[in-house]
């Protein structure tokens, strides 16, 4: 009889990796992670053993954990995600903090989050601002629909959700902050071959020659949607920070910045519609 110790034994050296064989056990059985401790010599049932069975196979097969088991953590949310969609990488939680940064805990203000698939970016801010109105557009309406239900199923009420490319479905409308994880990998990067983002939406990480189709775009449209002393704030590949505050300043934007991630790698960068110049636009 397999137990739980055992079949955790195996599938970690099928796969190489202990975290992925345990998130797939425990989505089979439908357990938190902190079940693990107290349980690591249950016996598993057969059913259990064959359904775990296939999942690492599939896992064995490349495909991300997160697409088998249709979840993804992303701040202090667990979201659905599905392969319509990118899946949340804890490096974009900085884009969070410098976003909250600017956002008034206690007063109304308004963010959109451009291309904002699972809605990982929107919903995180939201649910750390509940005064905030936050818009969040994605081209997708498979997307979209997945981050609805991430909203819905995280109870947060204080986001809309619009399709279309970027900036295209706010005409008219103006906000104290725009954030973005736009695709910004060179159409050319032969890790797009590898690893987990063979899986991904191809339109949520390739932008063109250079990576920077995508953000060259949201920074020249994002300008008039933001109010005076307005941010737009954006994550980028690691070796893009030079070129994302080239074009921040080309177009006008000021306090222009690169900020880095955990890993000390170039990962967001941001600036702001000056009040005085926003008078002559
Ligand atoms: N950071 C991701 C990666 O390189 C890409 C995400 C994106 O293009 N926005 O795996």
């Amino acid at each position: 009889m397999l137990d739980v110790r055992g079949a955790l034994a195996a599938a970690t050296q099928r796969l190489g990796e202990r975290l992925d064989a345990e998130l797939l056990l425990l989505h089979v059985l439908g357990k938190p992670r902190s079940w693990l401790f107290a349980h690591v010599d249950d016996a598993l049932e057969m059913d259990v053993q064959t359904a775990f069975s296939a999942l690492v196979e599939r896992r064995a097969g490349g495909e991300p954990v997160a697409y088998i088991t249709g979840r993804q953590g992303f701040w202090s949310l667990e979201l659905e995600v599905t392969p319509a969609t990118l899946i949340p990488r804890p490096e974009t939680e900085l884009l969070v903090e410098l976003a909250l940064a600017r956002l008034p805990r206690d007063a109304p203000c308004s963010v959109a989050d451009l291309g904002t698939g699972s809605g990982a970016i929107a919903l995180a801010i939201a649910s750390e601002r509940p005064l905030a109105r936050v818009v969040a557009t994605d081209a997708s309406a498979a997307a979209l629909a997945v981050a609805q239900r991430n909203a819905a199923r995280l109870g947060i009420t204080n986001v809309r959700f619009l399709q279309g490319d970027w900036l295209a479905p706010l005409a008219g409308q103006v906000f104290d902050l725009i954030v973005s994880n736009p695709p910004y990998i060179e159409a050319a990067d032969p890790h797009l071959a590898h690893g987990d983002l063979r899986f991904e939406p191809t339109t949520a990480l390739a932008a063109g020659a250079d990576g920077l189709d995508a953000i060259r775009r949201i920074v020249s449209d994002a300008r008039v949607h933001l109010d005076p002393g307005g941010w737009l704030l954006f994550e980028h590949g690691w070796e893009q920070g030079e070129a994302a505050c080239a074009l921040l300043a080309e177009a006008g934007y000021v306090e222009v910045f690169t900020a880095r991630d955990l890993e000390r790698r170039e990962r967001v960068s941001g600036g702001k519609i000056d009040l005085i110049a926003t008078r002559s636009r």
